[in-house]
């Protein structure tokens, strides 16, 4: 009877990259959604190596990719996953990623990949150091929604045009061979799709930005989130209210709101006739308290190497046991002779 109502639950997937320690906009544009939504579907989420040796960074690091691999993983147990109800696994542990990708690479048309923006962005960062991986990279990570037949993808805004070519491979691919995959919906949460860098409010907040005051970081100490927020970039009004033009602020407003769950007007009540000193000593605060039981949890997590690897080990085999299935099928219609 149980296992009945987990089938019919909706399967969830997403996965983050090992390009360093989450930000705060990875935390409240993705991960907060992904703990959400644990109970009530079936959950996957991933740990992106595959994704991460796109960029030279970490081509040229492996020592690093490993060791953030590993710490990426005890994050996504920090905040919530449970590895006994969900699949959490890294990627390059899961072979049916990359089979698919190569499949759905001939289903793809170089003139759609050509228009995906993060291509545009980064390859414009690398200057002349681009490899083909990048630009292949949105083809991978719907490779990776695919093979799970995702009903949702929980995302931050930034990813929401590779979502949106996932489900055109996901068409093409349908035209000619039948309904064999499953046309993936995005899941951008209300508030927090776009967290913007504290230095250029105008930007999103990477991870992978090189100036470490643009994002907080979900382990930075409490004393050095009170200082990037209160380094942050705003503007010469002296007036919290959410408008347009005033970027720095109003991401101040939305991080402020996601920490403590206030709407916009409660908060120009709440510092109706105070400056923005106050109001980045309340952000800070609000920011610490929110990921202080997350910290708090990692720091147990790190140190127990054996436990982290055996959640590991465990999610690989229920990805790849999972995934398989839909690896098979698509080869199959694909025409690849198969022996019994
Ligand atoms: P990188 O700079 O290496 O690409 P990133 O910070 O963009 O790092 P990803 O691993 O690419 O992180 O993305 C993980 C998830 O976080 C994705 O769902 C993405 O949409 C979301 N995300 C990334 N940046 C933000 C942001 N500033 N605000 C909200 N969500 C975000
Ligand atoms: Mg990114």
């Amino acid at each position: 009877m149980e296992n009945t109502t987990v089938e019919k639950k909706k399967i969830v997937l997403s996965c983050i990259q090992p390009t360093g320690t989450p930000t705060l906009g990875n935390y409240l544009g993705a991960l907060k959604n992904w703990a959400n939504m644990c109970d009530d579907y079936n959950c996957l989420y991933g740990v992106a190596d595959l994704h991460s040796i796109t960029v030279p960074t970490f081509r040229e690091n492996p020592q690093q990719l490993k060791k953030n691999t590993l710490e990426l993983y005890a994050l996504l147990l920090a905040i919530g996953l449970d590895p006994e109800k969900n699949i959490i696994f890294v990627q390059s542990q899961v072979p049916t990623h990359a089979q698919l990708g190569w499949i759905l690479n001939c289903y793809t048309q170089f003139g759609e990949a050509s228009r995906m923006t993060q291509f545009k962005e980064k390859s414009q960062r690398l200057g002349e150091n681009i490899s083909v991986g990048l630009f292949d990279y949105p083809v991978l990570m719907a490779a990776d929604i695919l093979i799970y037949n995702a009903d949702f993808v929980p995302i931050g805004a930034d990813q929401k045009q590779h979502l949106e070519l996932a489900r055109n491979i996901c068409d093409r691919f349908n035209a000619i061979y039948g309904n064999v995959l499953k046309a993936p919906d995005p899941f951008i949460g209300k508030a927090g799709a776009k967290i913007t860098s504290l230095q250029d409010p105008t930007k999103k907040m990477s991870k992978s930005d090189d100036n470490p005051k643009s994002y907080i970081s979900m382990l930075d100490e409490p004393n050095v989130i009170m200082k990037k927020i209160k380094s942050a970039v705003t503007d010469s009004e002296a007036c919290v209210r959410y408008a347009e033009g005033k970027d720095g602020i109003n991401n101040l407003m939305t991080i402020y709101s996601c920490c403590t769950g206030k709407s916009f007007e409660e908060i120009e009540k709440e510092f109706e006739g105070k400056g923005y000193g106050d109001f980045k000593t309340a952000v800070g605060e609000a920011v610490c308290a929110e990921l202080a039981p997350i910290q708090a949890r990692y720091k147990e997590l790190i140190a127990d190497k054996k436990y982290l690897e055996e959640c590991m080990k465990k999610g690989a085999e229920m990805a790849t046991r999972i995934s398989q299935r839909t690896l098979d099928k698509v080869m199959k219609k694909v025409g690849f002779y198969q022996t019994k």
